[in-house]
C-alpha cells in the first residue's frame, strides 16, 4: 500500500472523512498522515487519528500560523500532544518567507523549539520551506532553515522536506543532512522539479498530497485527496524510468524507515 506522508484531512468536515479514507483505500493508499497547523488543530489531528486505524497524526505549528513566538506554555502543550500514541511525525513546522509571513524571529525560534520537542519524542520532522517568489536574496528561507537544521543536528531525527518545489542544488543540501524529499502533484506541472525527481536517490523519496479542504475549487470532485497519491507515483515513475508499483514499494519502505520506532504504529494499517 502507498502512504500519504502529509495531508490535513482532519480539516475536512467530519462527515466526509469516512468517504475520503475509503476512496484512498480503493487507490491503494493504506495510511495517511494528517498534520496539525496550530496547537488546537494538532489536537484535532490526534482526535481524528484516534477514530481511524489508517490515519496518523503530526503535531506542530505552521510558520504562517504563528501569532507570536511560541511561549513556554505553548511548548508544554505541544510536548504533551507529541507524546500521544497516534503521533508519528512532528509536522507541520518550518520557515516561510512569503509576503505577510509572520515575524522571522518568531519563525526561527519556533522552528528551533519544535525540533527540540521532536527530539524528546524520537519523532522525525516534516518541514515546510517557502521563499517569497521575488526575494531570493539576503537571509532567504533556504539559508535560515538550513542553518537551523544544522545547528540542531536535526538530521539525526530524520524527516522530510515536504511538498518540495526547489531546485536540485537545494535538494542535495537537504539530502546531505539526512532528510528525504517528498513529492506532490505539483511535480506534474513544475518542469524545474523533474531534475530533483530524477536525481533523488531511491531510498530518499516520499509521496504526499498536502490535501486540505480546497474551498476555492467549486467542483468538490476536483479537490486533492489522499486518493491522488498514485498520480504522483505515476509521474515519478515516468521521470525515473521505473514503474508506479516500484515507486510504491520504495516510498512505503522509505516512510517506515523514516519513522524509526514509530513505524510499528503505522505498520498495523498496511
Ligand atoms: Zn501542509
Amino acid at each position: 500500500m502507498f502512504i500519504d506522508t502529509h495531508a490535513h484531512i482532519h480539516q475536512h468536515p467530519t462527515d466526509e472523512i469516512a468517504d475520503i479514507v475509503e476512496r484512498a483505500a480503493n487507490a491503494h493508499v493504506g495510511a495517511i498522515f494528517t498534520a496539525g497547523t496550530t496547537i488546537d488543530d494538532s489536537q484535532l489531528a490526534i482526535d481524528l487519528a484516534t477514530g481511524f486505524p489508517s490515519i496518523f497524526a503530526g503535531v506542530g505549528v505552521h510558520p504562517t500560523d504563528l501569532t507570536r513566538s511560541l511561549t513556554a506554555d505553548d511548548i508544554a502543550r505541544l510536548n504533551a500532544l507529541a507524546g500521544s500514541p497516534q503521533v508519528v511525525v512532528m509536522s507541520e513546522i518550518g520557515i516561510d518567507h512569503q509576503d505577510r509571513s509572520p515575524d522571522m524571529i518568531w519563525q526561527a525560534e519556533s522552528f528551533h523549539a519544535q525540533i527540540s520537542i521532536a527530539r524528546q519524542h524520537g519523532l522525525p520532522i516534516v518541514f515546510h520551506i517557502r521563499e517569497q517568489a521575488d526575494d531570493y536574496d539576503a537571509r532567504s528561507a533556504r539559508d535560515v532553515s538550513l542553518s537551523i537544521l544544522k545547528e540542531t543536528n536535526a538530521g539525526e531525527l530524520g524527516g522530510t522536506a515536504h511538498y518540495f518545489q526547489g531546485r536540485w542544488d537545494f535538494a542535495k543540501e537537504l539530502l546531505d543532512l539526512g532528510f528525504n524529499i517528498s513529492f506532490a502533484k505539483t511535480l506534474a506541472r513544475i518542469t524545474d522539479l523533474e531534475e530533483t525527481a530524477a536525481k533523488t536517490p531511491d531510498d530518499r523519496i516520499l509521496l504526499e498530497t498536502d490535501a486540505y479542504p480546497q474551498m476555492f475549487k467549486k467542483n468538490r470532485a476536483k479537490w486533492t485527496e489522499p486518493r491522488d497519491i498514485p498520480l504522483v507515483a505515476e509521474k515519478l515513475a515516468i521521470v525515473r524510468g521505473t514503474s508506479s508499483s516500484a515507486i510504491k514499494d520504495l516510498t512505503t519502505k522509505n516512510t517506515l524507515a523514516m519513522l524509526g520506532e514509530h513505524a510499528t504504529t503505522v505498520l498495523t494499517a498496511l
